[in-house]
This record gives C-alpha cells, structure tokens and sequence, in this order.
C-alpha cells in the first residue's frame, strides 16, 4: 500500500472534512457524537482541535484514521476521499490514538517493523533505529513493550505511526499522563515534523500547549464546531479579560452587587470577574465592590487567554449539563 506523495501536485488542503456526522447506534439510544462538522486543514500546519470530554474529537479522529465509519458526510486526506479511496487515504494518515495499546510482547523495534510491514515500506526504506532515536527509544528498541514507562509508550505510538513517512500525522491526546521532560522532547520532534513539512492534527487538554503549538485551532463541542480561526485571530477575537478582586474581609457568598458580573469566590477574600472590556467598564465593576460595603486589598487584571475564550464558547453547554 506504499504510495509516494508527489510534491509537485501538494493539495491545499491537508485534511478536509464535509458536514461529517457520526451517530454510534446503541440500545440506549443514539448517541449523536458529531453533528456536521465542516472543517479545512491548510496542507503544513500545525492545527489543534479542542473541546471539553465527549465532545467528539477522537471520534473524528478516528472516523480519518479508518478507525471508525461516517454515518454521513465527506472527509479527504490529502486529496483523497475516504469513501472514494480509503486505501490512499489510510496511506497518506498516521495515527496516535487516545489508548497507549501496544502489544505488550513486542519490542519497540518489532512493532515498528510489523506496522513498516503493514504499510508495504519495503526493508531498504525503513527507518526504524532513526524513528526511535528521534522519539529517544533507541536504546529500548529491543527491551519488551510491557517494560516501557506511560511516556515511553506514548513516543512508540507516535514512532510508529511515523513509519511510513505519512504527510499528515494525527495526535489524539498525546501528552495525557506524559511527565513535562518527555512531553518537551515529543513537542521538539514533534515540531520538527512540522517544520520539515508534516501537516500535524492535534488534540489537547492542555489550552496553555495548543496555545504554544498550534497556528490554528478547532474548538467543538458537543458534536459541532463552535470556533475556528488561526490562533492569532482567536485570541484577538474574543473581548476579553479577567479581573482578581482581593476584599478586606472574608466573604460567606458573592454580594448581591456584585452578583450581575457574575464573579466566581475563589477564596473568602478574593473574586474572579471575567468581562469583556467593550461592555463594561472596569471602574463601575470596581463602584460594585464599594456599594458592597468591601474595601479593595489588591487588583489584578490578565489578558483573556486560550482557556478564557474555550470557556466563553463552551460555557452555554456546560452550564446545560
Ligand atoms: P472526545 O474525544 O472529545 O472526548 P469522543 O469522540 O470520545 O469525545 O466521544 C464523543 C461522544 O460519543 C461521547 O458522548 C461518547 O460517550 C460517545 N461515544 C464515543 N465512542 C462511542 C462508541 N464507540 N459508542 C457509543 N458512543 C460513543
Ligand atoms: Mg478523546
């Protein structure tokens, strides 16, 4: 199934999915998990897809990983239509899924061979000491699977999803459960895949990585896409900032003149504001905490951030919930 990926006719678009639905069909009902999801991946980039738990980002993973089936909808990789060529497409993908399943008995440099083998990447082009030195495996290439540390797992998947030099490489969680070190050298190389021309689909709890990471970024929720735009535009785009309140005594409950911004009581003595400047004036938030009878200890404000627009866009449904 070894195909070469012409670099004279690049498509544009890395990956591209149309109206993409997917309802998992079960006793309890159906679980609608994607609900038209209509997404581009510019060929090169280095895209984040977010959302909270369930939101349906491994199942669109894996419906272009061939991991699991559309129910309706269009999705390309690399040019190539899922329903129309799933073997060229399955070509052009390599996947890191969610779950760390290895095959315990295998070492790093068998697996590594066997998936090669999978894929039809003949012997003289298989890359397998230099795939492991780069995610720092080598000198484990021949000790068991079952012997590897969580993070050691996790650089193997991603080894092995890299053997047949696919364009386009997919993360699903990458660094769950991964320590800062090795989370730095699978970021580097990672990054280095990307710089060399690997378009890199990613999906993060972590806001503060994607933020770092990421040119682009997908934001869904509950089977739909809320948000997506380059990061840049993204963290202009939402009017936003958060105001620390520190008060001169200690608080049972947030005061009723305070209660229209909503504030979150992090402490007896401190409050959280998040508000959008071109709305509301931080002088008649500050009027609020002095009607209240409180006096101000101390004030901070922060630049609204990744994670303040993720829960702007998502706050709706997760208050729903
Ligand atoms: P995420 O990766 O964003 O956490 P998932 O794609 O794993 O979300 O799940 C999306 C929704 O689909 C969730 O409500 C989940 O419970 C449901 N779901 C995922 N996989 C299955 C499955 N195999 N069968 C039934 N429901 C599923
Ligand atoms: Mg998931």
């Amino acid at each position: 199934m070894v195909q070469s990926f012409s670099r004279i006719t690049l498509p544009d678009l890395a990956v591209e999915t149309e109206s993409l639905v997917k309802v998992y069909r079960g006793r309890g009902g159906d679980k609608r998990a994607l609900d038209g999801v209509s997404l581009a991946i510019p060929r090169g980039s280095f895209f984040g897809l977010l959302g909270p738990n369930g939101a349906g980002k491994s199942t669109l993973i894996n419906i272009l990983a061939g991991l699991a089936v559309k129910t309706s909808g269009r999705a390309t990789i690399w040019g190539r239509d899922l329903g129309d060529d799933p073997r060229g497409a399955k070509a052009a993908i390599g996947v890191v899924p969610q779950e760390l399943n290895l095959d315990p008995f295998f070492t790093p440099r068998e697996l590594l061979d066997v998936q090669a083998g999978m894929y039809g990447v003949p012997r003289a082009e298989r890359r397998t000491m230099e795939i492991l030195d780069a995610v720092g495996l080598a000198d484990k290439a021949d000790s068991y699977a079952r012997t590897l540390s969580g993070g050691m797992r996790r650089r193997l998947l991603v080894a092995k999803a890299m053997v047949h030099a696919p364009p386009v490489l997919v993360l699903d969680e990458p660094t769950a459960g991964v320590d800062i070190e090795l989370r730095r050298q699978l970021w580097e190389y990672v990054r280095g895949l990307n710089a060399r021309g690997t378009t890199i689909l990613l999906t993060t709890h972590y806001l503060e990585e994607a933020e770092q990471l990421c040119d682009r970024i997908a934001i869904i929720d509950r089977g739909g896409l809320v948000a997506c735009d380059t990061t840049v535009n993204l963290l202009k785009r939402i009017d936003g900032k958060s105001l620390t309140i520190t008060v001169d005594r200690d608080l049972a409950e947030v005061p009723t003149a305070l209660v229209p911004f909503a504030p979150e009581l992090l402490s007896p003595r401190r409050l959280l504001v998040r508000y959008r400047p071109s709305a509301v004036p931080v002088g008649r938030i500050l009027e609020a905490v002095a009607s209240a009878g409180l006096g101000l200890a101390d004030l901070s404000t922060e630049e609204t951030d990744l994670e303040d627009i993720f829960l702007q866009l998502t706050a709706s449904h997760q208050s729903a919930r």
